[in-house]
Order: structure tokens, then sequence, then C-alpha cells
């Protein structure tokens, strides 16, 4: 790929803080258990083609999309190894991915049907509702659950390979809880069905499980956000995606003159405003008005005035700054724009805003 010579914005995607996070998560897993690594919403906005040799260079060998399109990418970036959707998906989704070998998930007798009659080679995993996420799962707390569950293993047999559940939330008591129900139903499925304990994966349990000290049922976790820095920072994990822009303008403007649309801001003295070329509509969302900062060869200046669609307007009033100097909207080494800035700026999570800038914007990879 030949990158445009000047971007208006872009993310530095690290690698090396990539490979840095992947390892310390992998030191968090407990003996035995095995990771699969999430890589859904294109790698959480870094990037899925590039970040799949990270995870092989770990010897990771599971990998979890929700996409075909992502499965695609997975395979031809020559990953050869357990490749599992951790969502329910169509027919037609299933039927086109099979040429990726990607394993499915299972929580219903008309998914269960057309498994067992079209695709006999397609592993599943039976997905239980069991903690209560209520997306996904098929709930077996009913007699109408159970029976259907009895019905989608008389269809697959020992096609299952996977049982699984996903926890809506990891607040200690909250996952104690979802985890002996989890651990109840999984039993249940091995005493009231002919499948093999050593052959079938029990997986659940996220980034979040993964960090907290409740130790749950199964054979393996699946992580995506701990890979990109967003948890544990404390702990030597880094964010690795800086948001970054230029400077295209400074002008110095009157006390009394206003800054962008609606007048929103006035001018209460003298004031130096930088123009950076970047916007809504690369992920800078208006709600984010009155709110933020951005780092200019490491000082502070406020975001000032509307939002625009391609550019916002910062006071850089007694700042050194010119025209064409890197401004960094997320990140930044020393003095950063942390995670905890941003998810105050933005009113939302860190995945969020990665999966909505990396989509948004050119990506360079460091
Ligand atoms: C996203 C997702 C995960 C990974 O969650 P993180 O919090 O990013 O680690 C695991 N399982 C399922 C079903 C998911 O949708």
């Amino acid at each position: 790929m030949t990158l445009p010579p000047c971007p208006s914005s872009w993310c530095d995607i690290h690698r090396d803080r990539i490979l840095t996070n992947i390892s310390l998560a992998l030191s968090l897993l407990p003996e035995g258990k095995r990771m699969c690594a999430v890589m859904k919403a294109d790698a959480y906005g870094h990037g899925i083609s590039q970040v799949v040799p990270l995870v092989m260079a770990h010897g990771i060998d599971c990998i979890g999309i929700t996409s075909n399109e992502e499965a695609r990418a997975v395979r031809e970036a020559g990953f050869d190894g357990t490749l599992i959707r951790i969502r329910a998906a169509t027919v037609s989704e299933i039927a086109e991915a099979q040429q990726h070998r990607v394993e499915e998930q299972v929580s219903s007798v008309e998914i269960a049907a057309y498994l067992a009659a079209e695709q006999p080679d397609t592993p599943a995993h039976l997905a239980l509702n069991a903690s209560g996420m209520s997306r996904d799962g098929l709930e077996i707390g009913s007699p109408e659950g159970r029976a259907e569950c009895f019905e989608i293993i008389r269809l697959l047999g020992a096609q299952i390979v996977g049982i699984t559940t996903h926890f809506p939330s990891n607040a200690p008591e909250d996952l104690r809880a979802s985890d002996r129900l989890f651990q109840e139903q999984v039993r249940w499925v091995f005493s009231h069905s002919d499948l093999d304990r050593t052959r079938v994966t029990v997986h659940a349990g996220s980034s979040l499980t993964l960090i907290s000290d409740v130790p749950v049922v199964g054979d393996m976790f699946r992580c995506g956000a701990i890979f990109y820095g967003i948890l544990r920072q404390d702990a030597g994990f880094a964010p690795t995606m800086d948001l970054k822009s230029r400077v295209v303008s400074l002008q110095h403007y009157e006390a009394g003159q206003t800054v962008g649309y609606d007048r929103a801001h006035v001018l209460d003295a003298p004031r130096s405003i930088a123009s950076i070329s970047i916007g809504y509509a690369n992920g800078i969302t208006r709600v984010s008005q009155g709110r933020g900062e951005v780092l200019i060869g490491g000082q502070r200046a406020p975001i000032v005035g509307k939002i625009s669609m391609n550019t916002i307007t910062v006071d850089v009033t007694g700042l050194d700054v010119r025209v064409g100097q890197e401004v960094y909207l997320f990140g930044g080494r020393e003095t950063a724009i942390t995670t905890a800035q941003s998810e105050a700026q933005f009113g939302t999570i860190m995945a969020e805003l990665y999966t909505d800038w990396g989509g948004r914007n050119l990506r360079i990879y460091r």
C-alpha cells in the first residue's frame, strides 16, 4: 500500500506494544487454560491482517471473529489454527464461511439441522445463555429450552466441540453467580448426552474475567480488549493506538469574537486559535464539544467551539505552535492524552473509540 504523503488525520498503531500486551495477557492465563484472541471489529480497529501475525508470533492457536470478512482476512494472513465465530450467524453467512473453516456457534434447532445436513464437517459450539447475556445463547432454564438443547445435541452429536457462554458482568459477586450457573448447565449437558468432556472445549470469560480474582470454569478465555492496552495499565499494559492530525492554520483573534458554528465559543481576551484537520467525520464526535484537550509539541491546548465535519479549533494562546506541527488527539508517550481522559471527553469506552477511529482514519503501522 502506498500512503498518501500527507494524511489529514491518522492512527499510529504500535505493533511493539500489542506484542508486549499479548505476552502480559498470556502471563495472566491460569495454568492449563487456552487463549482465544478475539479480533472482531477489524481487531478493535487496529487492522486484522496486521494483528494476526502478532498473535501467531506468540503461539496463540485460537482466534475469535464475528464477520465473514474477518474470517477471510485471518486465513489470508496465514493463520491455520482454530477460528471460531463468537456470535450467532445466519445460514447464508455460515455457508459462505465454510471455505474459511469457521467453527460456528449453535443455539437453535434450525442452525443445528442445517449444519448436520449440509456441513457435517463444520465444528459447532453450543451457546448457552446461562449467565444471562440474553443476546444469542440458548436458555436451558426452561423445559422448552432443555428440549431444544436435546434436539440440538441429537442432531449434531460429536460435531459439538465446544460449550460456551458470555458473562454480562465481571463484578466479583455477579461473576461468581454466573460461573456457578454456567458450571451447573455444562454439567447438565454432559450428564444428559454422550458428549465426551475430553473432546469438548468449555469456554467463557473475556479480558475483564481474566484480570478478575474470580476463578471461572472452563478450558479457554476469549480476550480482546486486553491486547490493546485498555485495561491494567498499572501492570504494564500500554495503549496501542495514537490518534493524530496536524495544525493547518494559526490565527490571532480579538476579544469578543466568536469561534465556530452557532458562535458557541466567545473569546474573553485576544487569543491564538489553531485549526486542526480532524473532525466528526474522523471520530471526534460532536458530543465531545467543550470537553477535552489536544497535545501539540507536548503542550496541552483546550478544544474550543463546536466540532466541524473535518476541523476542530483549539486555543493555543501563549503556546509555541507552528503550522504543520503534529497534534495528538489521543495517546502520545509522556504527557499523553490518557484513556481515562478520552473516555470522559467522548462519554464512551475505549473499545468504541478504537473501533471508530481505526475505521475512520488512515492507519500507519509502527
Ligand atoms: C467481545 C467478546 C469477547 C472479548 O471481550 P473483551 O472484553 O474485549 O476481552 C469475548 N467473547 C465474546 C462473545 C465477545 O463478544
